[in-house]
């Protein structure tokens, strides 16, 4: 600091031509240049040698480190690709885009998926199994009827193979759930679908889909069922402090299964409080997320993107590998519903992902802001990540971290294990993604 400020110093004494110093000093500022002390040209041969020798430590020492995502780019720009990726084009040409969350009422109306999947070169849709209430959001039918729809999805599955998978569901409360999930692996569901860790409140302040904790002993059966034959799972959660004990059920399965591949989508409802998703990821390394909002919140979620590009530009690109695409849209009979519909859906999330700016007719008279990643870090949301997810066989897998939950803003409650609290008062606001 000193010397710079000396150099600078310097020049401008230069300029005004000030008073030289006596000689012999250390201050040298203002001698002419053929005039100085050589002493100083060994000073600065010296320091240079010694930058020059860091830099290329520096660079070895990076070649031969393990990859860490810490070390963030700046921006703006990516670093360089670690990779080398398809254009988007061809990829969608090849059809190699992979969703892994999308939602489905009756068979009949896959060809309304398969039809956009042809058109925006989605070559395979993972189907999550529904409950009577995710399709119809009337409350009266609660967390019912999703053996139907489980048996609907598999009948997709087998009507067009290869295009779609069905991730079944089951309820937390149903006795008979691990034989059911067996059962249906075997006639061909690749996934598990679990809503334990989503927050609705009833108008009867109730959760629907919450009747028993996330590490609640009944579900242990299962959790061991999908580390061990390495089946995926999708869990929705809303891990707000307002959801009480949420956070910590969920923390508390990933450390009980550390194997189990689990996918948390939404951004982990933490897309406004990122170092909550950030400590999640940190802390499990078997743990994924979706880049999907579904229908209601697909407008929100996008301008909110649009406001901080480099907020997600950055998050994407420190957490490479842990990102899928998905839209979540839940397709049944209705008018509004149109191929048009899930076509505008699914541009809008690509265009999020590929674009510096985009605009969609489902947010009609703005020019939003997209993220644009680079091919390698486009591809890997697409479809690397999914096929690395589905094909990984974690054994082994150390949790040796802590969570640190003032980084998550949650306060521990102290609960016991599988222990379940009830929702807050239905006036509270619920606050879906801060
Ligand atoms: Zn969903």
């Amino acid at each position: 600091m000193g010397s710079k400020k000396r150099k600078k110093q310097a020049r401008t004494d230069d300029a005004a031509n000030a008073v030289r110093p006596p000689r012999g000093t250390k201050e040298n500022y203002g001698v002419p240049r053929r005039k100085r002390n050589p002493v100083i040209f060994l000073w600065i041969g010296a320091i240079a040698g010694i930058l020059a020798i860091g830099i290329v430590w520096t660079a070895i020492e990076k070649r031969h480190a393990p990859e860490t995502r810490t070390e963030a780019v700046e921006f703006p720009g990516f670093a360089q690709a670690q990779e080398t990726g398809v254009p988007f084009a061809e990829l969608q040409a090849k059809k190699m885009i992979i969703d892994v969350h999308e939602h489905l009422g009756s068979l009949d109306l896959a060809p309304v998926y398969l039809e956009v999947m042809d058109s925006l070169g989605i070559g395979k849709m993972c189907l999550m199994g529904s409950s009577k209430f995710t399709l119809t959001l009337d409350e009266k039918y609660g967390f019912t009827k999703v053996d139907e729809n489980n048996e609907e999805l598999l009948k997709v599955v087998h009507a067009y193979p290869g295009r779609f998978e069905a991730w079944v569901a089951i309820d937390p409360a149903d006795p008979e759930k691990l034989e059911k999930l067996k059962h249906y692996i075997t006639q061909g569901a690749t996934g598990l679908k679990l809503y334990s860790g989503h927050g609705y409140i009833t108008k009867q302040n109730e959760y629907i889909f919450h009747p028993v904790a996330m590490d609640d002993p009944g579900m242990f059966p299962v959790y061991t069922y999908c580390q061990e034959n390495f089946i995926p799972v999708c869990l929705h959660l809303n891990p707000h402090k307002s959801k009480k004990g949420f956070a910590e059920e969920f923390a508390a399965i990933l450390r009980a299964f550390p194997d189990m591949k689990m996918v948390c989508p939404h951004f982990m409802l933490s897309s406004i409080q990122d170092t909550r998703l950030r400590e999640y990821l940190d802390t499990f390394p078997n743990l994924y997320t979706d880049v999907s909002f579904g229908d209601f919140f697909m407008k929100e979620r996008l301008t909110y993107i649009s406001k901080h590009p480099e907020k997600f530009k950055k998050i994407f690109n420190d957490y490479p590998d842990r990102f899928m695409y998905g839209t979540d849209l839940v397709l049944i009979k209705s008018p509004r519903q149109t191929k048009e519909w899930v076509t505008n859906q699914h541009k809008a999330y690509l265009d999020m992902l590929t674009k510096d700016t985009y605009t969609s007719p489902l947010i009609p008279g703005e020019t939003l802001r997209g993220v644009a990643l680079p091919d390698w870090l486009l591809d890997r949301v697409l479809y690397k990540n999914y096929e690395e997810f589905t094909a990984r066989r974690p054994k082994g897998t150390e949790i040796t971290r802590s969570i640190d939950w003032g980084r998550m803003n949650v306060t521990p409650t102290g609960r016991k294990p599988g222990q379940a609290f009830p929702p807050p008062p239905k006036d509270s606001k619920d606050e879906n993604f801060e």
